[in-house]
């Protein structure tokens, strides 16, 4: 008899984690399948250190392979689900579409950027959901301190940086952002400012006030401007226009407003909860024997309180993963299902150098011991690379953050309104070869169809914006895309928000 196939969608905490339990609980008896965009787990937690130059993306990422070996790797993203004839079909890389059936699935596809009807916002505003947005601000912001050293007329615009949600994202990517333009001051007439709005009433609203108190302590001390109540009115390319009524020149604006569950959840039709697919306590869909989901697309009723979901955090998604394993392993007749219940373990927040906010099992931590539990903790979490993002730390530690840009990733290719933020889109939407991937080629300025909105700071000097095209190139398109195209009208010449 042919042995069952189990099909695992997405390799974030969720899925990783199921595909490796999946692996050891089945020991042979299942084909596991895992099908994802790229070939690494990604861990999230320590993107904005990517950003801020501490951390190569290397470092943040895990091989699939490497540290799956029964597991079979896809790549690709998932386009459609056919519930009914029980197979996933995808597009791969290079743009190839491919099927895979199955007799279990798990879906567990994440979550993409969340984003709120404001003008200018989807032109000029950047996410942070995946490497490419870390990679593109690391560069943005290096790049717009070296203009700045050298333009004195659009020196306090171009030190001028924006981050909009004071969540545990946006408050470490403006924490580690003052530290990393601070950095690169070094004697030139520079005074970076770092605002972070939010119209909660206080950052990391939703976590505990004394962590809250300890971060917002934190950045104010490193002159971060914390301006609580207040968000973006309008985006423009000369800035934004804040509720008020202040307007701040700036050329960058990083939208962590929050995530929404990847429109893959939505696209199956079937009952959701703010996006999310509803599951029952077992992780699997009600009246869907085969379809199990968990993590961040994934609505799981929290057994802790009774009458709401699980939230969209890395700890639950973990956690989910080798829950949902055990019961897609029980369900093959392998071991006894379970319910999913979690009681939060705390939360830790890295604010760049010593500094972090902590509450480890509920102890509120702040200063130096919260900094040490908070590298602990990511380096115990972390499946793989441990030494190597520990030597990171021990380099920044003794040696000055290396401030070069790269400009591998330009604004056009990181919009905020995408179904893959974990894929920089390529022209052509091809994947990856090709010599028009090389997006810093002189000739991208006169490409016949530009892949999206393109700013003159990605063009060569003296290269006006090529004219509108009506459909960027997207490397894969969803219905979530079609839905929201990313505006292809080029910005104005001086914006590379
Ligand atoms: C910058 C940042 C910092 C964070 N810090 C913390 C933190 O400190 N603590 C914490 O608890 N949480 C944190 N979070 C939240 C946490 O990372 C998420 O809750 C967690 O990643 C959710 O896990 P997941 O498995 O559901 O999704 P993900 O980890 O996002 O994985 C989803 C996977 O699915 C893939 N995928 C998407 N669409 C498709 C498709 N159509 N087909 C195939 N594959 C697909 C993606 O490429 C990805 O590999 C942070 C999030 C961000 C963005």
């Amino acid at each position: 008899m042919s042995r069952p196939r189990i099909v695992i969608v997405g390799a974030g905490f969720a899925g990783y984690r199921a595909a490796r339990v999946l692996s050891r609980l089945t020991r042979h008896k299942a084909d596991v399948t895992l099908l994802n965009p790229t070939d690494y787990f990604l861990y999230l937690p320590l993107l904005p250190q990517v950003a801020a130059g501490i951390l190569e993306p290397r470092r943040v990422t895990v091989s699939l392979t490497g540290t799956l070996p029964d597991v079979r790797l896809v790549l690709g993203e998932a386009d459609a689900v056919d519930l009914d004839g029980n197979t996933v079909r995808y597009t791969g890389p290079e743009g190839d579409s491919g099927t895979l059936p199955y007799d279990r699935l798990i879906l567990a596809a994440g979550s993409v950027n969340k984003l709120l009807p404001i003008p200018g916002v989807a032109e000029h505003a950047h996410g942070f959901r995946g490497l490419p947005e870390a990679l593109y601000l690391r560069d943005h912001v290096t790049r717009q301190m070296e203009l700045a050293a050298s333009d004195p007329e659009s020196r306090s615009t171009r030190c001028t940086f924006v981050v909009v949600g004071a969540g545990y994202t946006g408050t470490e990517v403006a924490a580690q952002g003052k530290l990393f333009t601070d950095s690169q001051v070094r004697g030139r007439p520079l005074r970076p400012r770092w605002l972070l709005l939010d119209i909660a009433e206080r950052v990391l609203p939703e976590l505990d006030e004394k962590l809250s108190r300890t971060a917002d302590r934190v950045l104010r001390q490193r002159g971060v401007e914390v301006r609580m109540g207040t968000s973006v009115k309008e985006a423009t390319h000369r800035g934004v226009l804040l509720t008020d009524g202040e307007f701040v020149d700036t050329r960058t604006l990083v939208w962590c407003v929050g995530v929404r569950p990847d429109p893959l959840a939505e696209s199956l039709e079937l009952p959701l909860e703010k996006g999310r697919l509803l599951v029952d306590p077992y992780l699997q869909v009600p009246g869907r024997p085969g379809l199990f989901a968990a993590g961040d697309a994934a609505a799981v009723p929290d057994l802790e309180k009774p009458g709401a979901y699980t939230p969209m955090t890395a700890q639950h998604a973990w956690r989910q993963g080798k829950a949902v394993a055990h019961n897609v392993a029980a369900s093959l007749g392998l071991g006894e299902r379970r319910v999913y219940r979690h009681r939060d373990l705390g939360f830790v927040v890295d604010l760049g150098g010593v500094k972090a906010a902590a509450n480890p099992l509920g102890i509120p931590l702040s200063g130096v011991a919260a900094g040490a539990v908070t590298r602990g903790y990511h380096l115990a979490a972390l499946p793989g690379n441990r030494v190597r993002v520990a030597a990171d730390w021990l380099l920044d530690a003794v040696l000055p953050r290396q401030a070069v840009q790269l400009g591998l990733v330009r604004s056009w290719s990181v919009p905020l309104d995408t179904a893959s933020p974990e894929l920089a889109r390529v022209p052509h939407g091809d994947g990856g070869s090709g010599p028009a991937d090389s997006v810093q080629d002189a000739d991208a300025a006169a490409h016949p169809e530009p892949p999206g909105p393109v700013r003159q700071s990605d063009l060569p000097e003296g290269h006006e914006p090529p004219p509108s095209s009506d459909a960027p190139a997207v490397h894969k398109r969803r219905p979530d895309d079609l839905a929201h195209p990313v505006p292809a009208k080029p910005a104005s010449p001086e914006g590379d928000s």
